[in-house]
């Protein structure tokens, strides 16, 4: 029986990822090793006893008398914090989801990866924080590492085959999030709940923010680059509002592979899942009689600054992914806390990246995931006090 680890097993993925255990046998099928989650120890209790998991894990010490209380009785481990988390990722597993939302998810994966097994990578920001780092990591061990995004799932079928070599460009596309429509000029008023009413994606709140803001597709080309391989030069992106491309690669020969699909994510993840094998998945048939059209528009970078980052960061590569992503998130936070508006977010982090730049170590390649974690950390202090200069101009 496959032995199976799911970190963030609460969230979007980590939920979808389990309903598609459920329709593929339970815990008949599968023997769940290790499900963790943030602070929410009711629903975990609840899915380590369907399950039947070895242990269940929150991130938060303080949560940890209510996850022994609701396991009582079940002979269920329960353990808290970031220590457990990583024991937890010590007990072997062949497949493991990386789930966790940010920069937090880099550590437990990474740490998974000494199995030589799979780890299905949801945590894009793993990729984007110490992509050579992983990528060796698994390498070193024998393990291999699925993509889950949809995009990247979408570039690896469209490979499946194919010599390397004779790629030209990688096109990923972007919904452009629920803003997507409205004028450059309001963007800078769009409020948390505008923001969230993504159109196509039903996906956890702070992907679905970044998806509007673009700094979801911003980390997704970095992602892209690291995991293909590919130059930055060699990765277009382009706003499709219907979703249903996927993402395309281009060959030499003029040839375009589009992977198209429902917006469902549990496509990808049971991709992953199923693995070289395709089953049965529930996502919706796409019917082109009944399509409509599928249309496209540039990806303006003046609209996304977050792009233009992006680029910013693939040339200056080292540890400045982590520092991106770093700032990102605590922009992030402050918008979602009401601090900081929508279109302040890509100034914090851009002040960030220009201060860190300053002071010198930002193109440094990490030589351990303490160099990344140590960037993380600067990152977001120099962050928070940007974001607070940035709420103190906008309250004058
Ligand atoms: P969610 O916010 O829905 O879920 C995040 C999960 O991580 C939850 O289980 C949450 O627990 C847990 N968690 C939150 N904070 C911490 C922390 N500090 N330490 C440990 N665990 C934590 O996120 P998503 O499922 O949407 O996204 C997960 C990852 O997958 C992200 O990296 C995202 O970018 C990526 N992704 C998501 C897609 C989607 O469709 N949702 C698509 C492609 C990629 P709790 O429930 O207790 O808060």
């Amino acid at each position: 029986m496959r032995r199976i680890s799911i970190f963030g097993a609460t969230g979007s993925i980590g939920l979808q990822t389990l309903d598609l255990m459920r329709r593929q046998g339970g815990p008949a099928a599968f023997h769940t090793v290790a499900l963790t989650a943030g602070r929410n120890v009711a629903e975990l209790a609840a899915l380590a006893r369907e399950f039947r998991a070895e242990i269940a894990v929150t991130a938060d010490e303080t949560c940890l008398p209510a996850l022994r209380a609701a396991l009582a009785g079940s002979g269920i481990e329960a353990a808290a914090g970031a220590g457990a988390l990583l024991e937890a990722a010590d007990r072997p597993a062949d497949w493991i989801m990386s789930a966790i939302v940010g920069a937090a998810g880099l550590a437990p994966g990474f740490r998974a990866l000494r199995h030589g097994g799979t780890l299905a990578l949801a945590n894009k920001e793993s990729l984007v924080t110490a992509g050579p780092l992983l990528l060796a990591e698994a390498a070193r061990h024998g393990a291999r590492i699925l993509p889950v995004d949809s995009e990247h799932s979408a570039i690896f079928q469209a490979l499946v085959g194919e010599d390397i070599t004779a790629l030209e460009r990688i096109i990923l596309t972007a919904s452009g999030g629920a803003l997507r429509d409205w004028p450059l000029e309001r963007l800078a008023t769009a409020t948390v709940s505008e923001a969230l009413a993504h159109p196509n994606w039903s996906m956890g709140q702070r992907i679905t923010i970044d998806s509007a803001s673009m700094f979801n597709k911003a980390l997704e080309v970095i992602e892209t680059r690291e995991y293909f391989g590919v130059e930055p030069g060699q990765i277009e992106v382009i706003v499709h509002p219907e979703s249903l491309i996927h993402s395309m690669v281009a060959f030499r020969d003029g040839a375009i592979m589009a992977h198209l699909g429902a917006p469902d994510m549990r496509h990808a993840i049971g991709y992953a899942l199923n693995w070289p094998q395709r089953a049965e998945l529930p996502v919706a048939r796409l019917d082109f009689t009944t399509l409509g059209s599928l249309t496209f528009r540039p990806a303006c970078e003046t609209r996304y600054p977050a792009l233009r980052l992006a680029r910013e960061v693939m040339a200056t590569r080292g540890l400045s992914g982590a520092a991106f992503n770093a700032a990102k998130e605590i922009a992030l936070d402050h918008f979602i806390g009401g601090s900081l508006g929508f279109a302040d977010m890509a100034g914090v982090v851009e002040a960030t990246l220009a201060v860190l730049s300053g002071q010198g170590g930002l193109g440094n390649a990490a030589k351990a995931l303490d160099d990344v974690l140590a960037m993380d950390v600067g990152a977001r202090i120099e962050a928070a006090r940007q974001a607070t200069a940035f709420a103190t101009r906008r309250a004058g």
